[in-house]
């Protein structure tokens, strides 16, 4: 579903993926750890546009991914984003957040647009919050919200920064919650994650990025109860 093979960015002078290698298969989920400033936000900013890179190529469903080209758009669409800080329109309520994107960018028809609108509101636990603007709602409140105008894009896979970083401890459960049922049905996911415990019980496959490059890959159980490399068992060790 998503394929990077051999991807380098810079900032200016300063190369921040180095040549990255991988791959997430339709309907499973990857997790994607590391240390802060490893390059993960960028890797998965690069996937859906919102940063270019200068080197190799990236797939989605075989189709290259050029944040400088028209298909971008279509990529935009299939590909949806969550991200740490949610990332809601503050003057819209939660329905509306979830209908701006089927509406505006997909100009599907209104009444069917609601109607979803609600139903994907209802799956990630806030039926009764539907009229609520953002700031009458709780950070885990807010990131559920991000993650059913995620879904209402129908799209054929999620990339999630961090979505529980920003989260006051008592709300990361809530937000793990739904993402679990989502990959229980099988919805293509890339998380970039803190949470071990979570990724452990989720990810078919987990890459450890280090200073720009994946220095780890393979199945949960491997990268995450076994790792072979020194520097993933220290970051390991740190996050645990
Ligand atoms: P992570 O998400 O793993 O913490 P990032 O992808 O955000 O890491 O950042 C990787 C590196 O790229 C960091 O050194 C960061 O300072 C740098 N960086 C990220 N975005 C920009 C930008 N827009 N301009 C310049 N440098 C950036
Ligand atoms: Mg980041």
């Amino acid at each position: 579903m998503i394929r990077f093979e051999n991807v380098h960015k810079s900032f200016g002078h300063i190369e921040v993926l180095k040549g990255i290698d991988g791959e997430v298969e339709k309907g499973q989920v990857a997790c994607l750890i590391g240390a802060s400033g490893s390059g993960k936000s960028t890797l998965l900013r690069c996937v859906n546009g919102l940063e270019d890179y200068q080197q190799g190529r990236i797939l989605v469903d075989d189709q290259l991914v050029d944040a400088h080209a028209a298909s971008i758009h279509d990529i935009r669409t299939r590909v949806a984003m969550v991200f740490q800080r949610f990332n809601l329109f503050p003057h819209m309520t939660a329905l509306e957040n979830v209908m701006e994107g089927p509406l505006h960018v997909l100009g599907e028809p209104r009444a069917e647009v609601r109607e979803r609108a609600e139903e994907h509101l209802t799956r990630v636990g806030l039926a009764d919050r539907v009229n609520s603007y953002p700031s009458a709602l709780s950070g885990g409140q807010q990131q559920r919200v991000a993650i059913a105008r995620a879904l209402a894009m129908r799209p054929d896979a999620i990339l999630l920064d961090e979505p529980t970083s920003a989260l006051d401890p008592e709300m990361v459960g809530e937000v793990l919650t739904v993402l679990r049922d989502l990959a229980e049905e099988r919805m293509t996911m890339l998380v970039v994650t803190h949470e071990i415990q979570f990724a452990r019980e989720v990810a078919s496959s987990v890459f450890f990025l280090d200073k720009g490059l994946i220095a780890e890959h393979g199945s949960a159980e491997e990268v995450l109860t076994r790792p072979q490399n020194a520097r993933t068992q220290d970051f390991l060790r740190r996050v645990t």
